[in-house]
């Protein structure tokens, strides 16, 4: 047995085999690809772990009315018990009081289905996803600036040739490290207000690290354009001829010379115009950018600052040079794309547009006025869980929020109060804990997917082994729920392939088109970047001839610095911000349970200057209780020499009273209603171990 298939955590989606290892167990080896080049990181390697886990759940749950404590069932029990209480709550409180959460880690099919059977099969318009919290920034100043948004719109290797990249917000080093692989040629100008990883590569290497205070990356995103243009190393011929917006822009950086821009964001001003010649001069400079640009109040903003100084610069749209963000979940690219949004129909279409509710709903053989509307964005849905006007149900697929929402405690309260929360799950995670019923499923290697990486690929996930006896796979969940609330059996089909093809036809005509993929065409082995209209090549660089807004221009947005929502003050004097460590993805649910990486990374962190920390009276190694207006938390301390002095990092791998996210504030952007989990104030108290 040994069979090529992709990685189940992120959306650097490294190649792999999967074959049985020297105990007869199924194991991993790396497989030559573009984006890994044969290298994986240490979850990749330990990934079959999780597949014989005892901690696998592997029997239908269902909590009793009696105990209160989980009991086995069997599947048609469990189903019919499960669209039985979904059609009664439907019944008594209308479509909308049922609600379904997805995931940027779901393939394309569970994805467009799941997007599809809460439109058809429940009628509701509550459904959006863990992505919100993830990539929807990045994704609204990229749909701003070029019309359309493809996280990198070129094939990673590209990059390796540049002479400059600057990375805004992102640690790949730690987060992706096959990807360095791509950045190790390249200067480095890394802005992180963390001295990451990422940071110390490049510095060790000749390149540039600003640490900006957190929540003035905008500010000095400014600061990079204004130096650069008092460079003269502005593109003036690309900005007349492919863009719009310049003049409108400019009015905002035109105030951030170097000085000002230090004064704001605490990076020197002579790094600045360092940072703005190296990227201004290069032959060939790439900008992308991650998380720490996103997730803020004024996330869409800053990226699209960053996006700003990319244009003036002349790098999107030419071969050799760009912007691109670094997509984050497993399949957060494709996860965006086909209807598991509030806001959005498949093919990366708008829900409200007229046009493509009668598209998809003639794909769907309905009536287009039988699809519901927009509904409201993750934190704000599930805030509303168990409200009186909110949702009295909820569907759960690949996500765990008790531990990645926003001010989590209040996240938690929200799903105690539903009378019906079903997580479909593999392990017991923190929310799968707080469920009515949980529906045991495959993994990653146990059924068939396609998946879309960060460059806009698509890729073949392929079962490699069937799953244990009683666990079903996430489409035969949607797939035996949908038939028992009434949906005919050919609507909801449970086998990947015809999804897919189903798939191809509603993203026909749409920003991702998805026509032109098919099984054959990926088991052949044919590099596919959407769109892929049809039978041809599809399109491994984006915006070569031109932009996707109707003028081919891509837009300059005028974008000005505002501040965090929430300051340091006397009572909570630091500024926390979060992010991930080495061995763990997202929520840590799986992570976590992997024994070499949970005993590299056992519990939470709270990294801290020894000066800040010494005033805090905590010890290297000791333990600390990080307090916000929303929660506390508990971490191990770890002093960190080239920490800034007003500002702590904390993982949010991890659950309960080491969740990081006990903290952050659901405070959200007002476009892409991403919350600010990278602002917190905090202060810091000496702990007893938990
Ligand atoms: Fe998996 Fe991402 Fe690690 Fe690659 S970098 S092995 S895709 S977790």
């Amino acid at each position: 047995m040994s069979t090529a298939t992709h990685c189940p955590y992120c959306a650097l989606q490294c190649a792999m085999h999967v074959e049985a290892g020297p105990d007869g167990q199924p194991a991993v080896r790396p497989a030559d690809f573009p984006t890994n080049r044969g290298g994986l990181c240490r979850k990749g390697w330990s990934a079959a772990q999780l597949l014989h886990s005892p901690q696998r759940l592997v029997r239908p749950l269902v909590r009793t009315g009696g105990t209160g404590e989980f009991a086995e069932t069997g599947w048609d029990e469990a189903l019919d018990f499960v669209a039985g209480r979904m059609a009664g709550v439907r019944e008594q409180h209308g479509p909308d009081a049922v609600a379904v959460f997805g995931s940027g880690g779901l393939t394309n099919e569970k994805s467009y289905l799941l997007g599809k059977f809460a439109r058809l099969a429940l009628g509701t318009s509550r459904i959006d996803y863990n992505g919100r919290f993830c990539m929807s920034s990045a994704a609204a100043a990229g749909i701003r600036a070029f019309g359309l948004d493809r996280g990198l719109g070129f094939p990673l290797p590209d990059v390796a040739s540049a002479e400059v990249v600057l990375l805004a917000g992102a640690n790949p080093a730690e987060t992706m490290p096959p990807m360095m692989g791509h950045l190790s040629g390249p200067r480095l100008i890394v802005v992180d207000p963390r001295r990451s990883a990422t940071a110390e590569f490049a510095r060790e290497r000749g390149g540039l690290h600003l640490a900006p205070r957190p929540g003035t990356d905008l500010a000095l995103a400014l600061g990079l354009l204004h130096s650069a243009r008092a460079q003269d190393l502005l593109d003036g011929d690309y900005i007349g001829a492919r863009t719009s917006g310049f003049d409108e822009a400019w009015k905002y950086a035109a105030a951030f010379w170097p000085e000002r821009t230090e004064q704001v964001t605490g990076v020197p001003a002579h790094l600045v115009r360092a940072a703005a010649r190296a990227l201004g001069t290069a032959r060939g400079a790439y900008v992308l950018t991650g998380r720490g640009a996103e997730q803020h109040a004024t996330g869409t903003d800053t990226v699209s600052a960053w996006i700003n100084l990319a244009l003036a610069l002349g790098l999107c749209g030419r071969a050799g040079s760009g912007y691109g963000c670094i997509t984050g979940q497993g399949n957060g690219q494709g996860g965006r794309e086909h209807g598991q949004k509030a806001d959005q129909l498949p093919g990366y279409r708008r829900i409200d547009d007229p046009a493509a509710r009668a598209h998809v709903a003639g794909v769907w053989g309905v009536d287009a006025g039988e699809l519901p509307g927009p509904g409201p964005s993750a934190f704000e849905l599930l805030d509303s869980l168990g409200t009186a006007a909110g949702p009295k149900a909820l569907l759960l697929m690949g996500s765990n929020p008790a531990v990645s929402a926003p001010e989590a405690g209040r996240v938690r309260d929200r799903l105690s109060a539903l009378d019906l929360l079903v997580t479909c799950d593999f392990v017991m995670s923190e929310t799968a804990a707080m469920a009515d019923v949980v529906l045991p499923v495959a993994q990653w290697a146990e059924e068939t997917g396609t998946m879309t990486n960060l460059e806009g690929r698509l890729l073949r996930r392929r079962a490699v082994l069937d799953p244990p006896p009683g666990v079903r796979t996430d489409l035969e969940v949607i797939s035996g729920l949908a038939r028992r609330l009434g949906q005919p059996d050919q609507r909801f089909p449970a086998g990947a392939d015809a999804v897919l093809a189903e798939l191809g036809r509603a993203s026909a005509g749409g920003g991702a088109d998805y026509a032109g993929v098919s099984p054959q065409r990926l088991e052949a082995g044919e590099e596919l970047f959407w769109p892929v209209p049809g039978p041809g090549a599809g399109t491994p660089r984006m915006f070569l001839e031109g932009f996707a807004h109707a003028d081919g221009r891509a837009r300059f947005a005028a974008v000005g610095h505002r501040g965090a929502a929430e300051e340091a003050d006397a009572q909570f004097p630091l500024i926390a911000t979060t992010g991930r460590l080495m061995g763990h993805y997202q929520s840590g649910a799986q992570t976590r349970r992997i024994g070499e990486l949970a005993e590299a990374e056992p519990e939470a962190c709270v990294e801290v200057h020894p000066d800040t920390g010494a005033r805090a009276g905590l010890d290297d190694g000791g333990w600390a209780r990080v307090v916000s207006r929303r929660g506390a938390t508990l971490a191990r301390v770890r002093y960190r020499a080239g920490a800034r002095t007003d500002t702590v990092f904390l993982p949010f791998h991890y659950g309960g009273e080491q969740a990081a996210n006990n903290l952050t504030n659901p405070v959200l952007d007002p476009v892409s209603r991403m919350p600010e989990f990278k602002v917190s104030a905090v202060r810091l108290e000496r702990s007893d171990p938990p």
